[in-house]
């Protein structure tokens, strides 16, 4: 099912999990037990790293087929910062062949070596329209209710998130946030720009002290003073049973809201985004 069929549907079908893959292609059969754990919660589908971690593009290739063999619709992500159009072009008609339907084209991060970038492709806005070009696939792009970080500011980043709809993007995956206002705004500064596509909320349940000061510090992104209090003195476990308090409020309110839907980005750890969703849905 393509993106924009999927967020057509009710709430319940707007569910979408991110993980990313293992380092060793040993370890896929772990994740794929892992995946199994939420197969009842029936997810629209799963979303699938690249890049990030040291993986290729290949690697994403490959998990994304033993996904799809164990029953799962995927969401393969693929970067242009350091690929070329050759590369692009087999792995879009590898998906394909596949039976792939969705893709979300991202930039990714600029490597500390800007020398080891690619020059076929400079924004994401290049890659979606190449992938639209030479294939059918559906194609989904990021969003930053906070800005991007190397945005002046988020007009800005909303001009040129316009760049990547206007190439053909079909609905927008947003960076993790904690506060709902940051997303209520941009939602209604994206629409005043013209973008009519399906925003989806990105929510990342909390795990651990340490993945929140690192992810936020990275993107810059706004933790409200009650996490931080939570952060400095709960004990794992109570840390992370507040993740799931926290998450369910923010669900709840987002989909009163009528969000376009909810994305999860799991971190391959699947239980509290299964406590979250036992309670929502
Ligand atoms: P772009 O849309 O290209 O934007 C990058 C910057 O350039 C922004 O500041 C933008 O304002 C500016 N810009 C964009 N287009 C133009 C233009 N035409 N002219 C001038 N300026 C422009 N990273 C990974 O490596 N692997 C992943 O799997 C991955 N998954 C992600 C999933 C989600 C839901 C999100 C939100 C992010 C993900 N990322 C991933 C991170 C992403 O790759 C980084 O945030 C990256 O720095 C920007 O990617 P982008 O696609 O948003 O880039």
């Amino acid at each position: 099912m393509k993106l924009r069929e999927i967020y057509n549907n009710n709430i319940s079908k707007k569910i979408s999990f991110e993980v990313f893959p293992p380092k060793e292609a040993v370890n896929y059969r772990k994740l794929i037990s892992e995946l199994e754990k939420i197969k009842k919660l029936n997810p629209a589908f799963i979303s699938l790293t690249c890049g990030a971690g040291g993986n290729s593009g290949s690697s994403t290739v490959e998990l994304a087929r033993v996904i799809k063999e164990n029953g799962f619709n995927i969401m393969p992500h693929f970067t242009c910062v350091c690929n070329s159009s050759n590369f692009v072009f087999k792995h879009i008609k590898d998906l394909e062949e596949l039976g792939i339907e969705n893709i979300l084209a991202l930039r990714g991060d600029i490597p500390i070596d800007p020398t080891l970038c690619c020059k076929d492709f400079k924004y994401a806005n290049e890659l979606v329209e190449f992938i639209k070009e030479n294939s059918s696939l559906s194609v989904g792009v990021a969003g930053y209710p906070e800005g991007h970080i190397e945005a002046e500011n988020l007009q800005e980043d909303i001009r040129n998130l316009k760049k990547k709809i206007d190439c053909g993007a079909e609905a927008i995956f947003t960076q993790l946030f904690f506060d709902n206002n940051k997303f209520y705004s941009y939602i209604d500064a994206v629409r005043k720009y013209g973008i009519n596509v399906p925003i989806i909320a990105g929510i990342m349940p909390i795990l651990n002290k340490q993945q929140i000061y690192k992810m936020t510090a990275l993107a810059k992104i706004t933790v409200p003073q009650i996490i931080l209090e939570k952060l400095e003195t709960y004990q794992p476990e109570e840390l992370q049973n507040f993740g799931i308090e926290y998450a369910i409020r923010q669900c709840e309110e987002l989909i009163s809201e009528n969000v376009d839907g909810l994305h999860f980005f799991t971190l391959n750890k699947m239980e509290s985004s299964i406590a979250i969703l036992k309670n929502i849905l």
